[in-house]
């Protein structure tokens, strides 16, 4: 009896044994399936989500690349350019920019200038050089003598000449046509080629370079200033044109764009500039339009970014386009 009621108990044991294997067997089953599942569900949509993927900006990183970052800072110029550790900034905008550029840089990790470009001394483009100056190394600072009439009396003037000063930066005036080499960069100079009673047209126009591809930066030249470029035969063909004069229509003859023949176009401007046409585009974006250019505003786009590796050009905008 005692033996019998052991085996039944043994039995019992083994069945409830069995039991709980079959359950731990069922739930590695089922959670197998459960995780496969999920598994392919999660691979083909991983699948569907690179089908409509857009090409990633940046290139391969065994390439040198040189890239332009138009600032979205209204209307006002500000460009920073990057290549191999070489760094150049062409203009600064207003004074009240200053912590926009600054806080830019800084998060592109620049702490130092091969070369910093004034193009011309109003304060949409130099008006926080001063403050530029105090917080960043310089090698080369290069910005127009201004003719003696219209020298500029205003305070950020004065306050980035007397930073320069106190910095001993190595100040350089623009004698076109010259070229110079920064790092793998190739600048070439092709204004002002007299002294002009506008300011605008004294600004310096250059062209940045890196292998085949080249930028044309213009400040806010005008139409005169174009014409003597012309004039002297300089080639200034190139990809891409920085809009002058943040796209008014003092500026990009139709003459001067079939010089230049850019595959894009970049503007500084803002709404409210933009206002002033009524939201119409003003003559010299239809010009370029209809050189089937393609443009890039920073009122629409935010900040642009041009990059290239001297063979290929990709663009990259802060915003999506609201309207266009
Ligand atoms: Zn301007």
């Amino acid at each position: 009896m005692h033996n019998f009621m052991f085996k039944i108990s043994s039995n019992s044991n083994r069945n409830r044994y069995f039991h709980k294997k079959y359950i731990i067997l069922l739930l590695f089953l089922f959670v197998f399936l459960f995780f496969s599942s999920k598994f392919f569900l999660f691979s083909s949509s991983f699948q569907n989500i690179f089908k409509n993927a857009k090409e990633s900006p940046n290139f391969s990183n065994d390439r040198k690349v040189m890239s332009v970052h138009v600032l979205d800072v209204q209307k006002q110029d500000a460009i920073y350019i990057n290549c191999n550790n070489k760094h150049i900034l062409i203009d600064s905008g207003e004074y009240s920019s200053f912590q926009t550029v600054d806080s830019y840089l800084k998060k592109h990790n620049v702490k130092k200038f091969d070369l910093i470009v004034a193009t011309h001394p109003h304060t949409d483009h130099m008006g926080s050089m001063s403050e530029i100056i105090k917080n960043y190394k310089i090698e080369k600072f290069l910005m127009p003598q201004m003719p003696y009439e219209i020298t500029p009396t205003f305070k950020s003037y004065k306050l980035m000449l007397q930073a320069l000063e106190e910095k001993n930066v190595l100040v350089l005036k623009p004698n076109p046509p010259e070229d110079f080499q920064v790092g793998d960069m190739f600048i070439t100079i092709f204004a002002p080629n007299k002294e002009y009673k506008n300011t605008n047209n004294n600004s310096i126009v250059m062209s940045v370079a890196f292998k085949n591809k080249k930028i044309l930066f213009t400040g806010d030249a005008e139409k005169e200033s174009e014409h003597d470029i012309m004039k002297k035969g300089f080639d200034i063909k190139a990809n891409i044109l920085k809009v002058a004069h943040h796209g008014s229509n003092t500026s990009t003859t139709t003459a001067f764009l079939k010089s230049v023949s850019p595959e894009y176009a970049v503007l500084s401007t803002s709404d409210e500039y933009m206002e002033k046409f009524g939201f119409k585009e003003p003559d010299s974006i239809k010009r370029l339009e209809s050189f089937g250019v393609k443009i890039f505003r920073t009122d629409l786009d935010g900040t642009v970014i041009f990059r290239t590796d001297g063979e290929e050009i990709k663009v990259e905008c802060e915003k999506e386009r609201k309207y266009n």
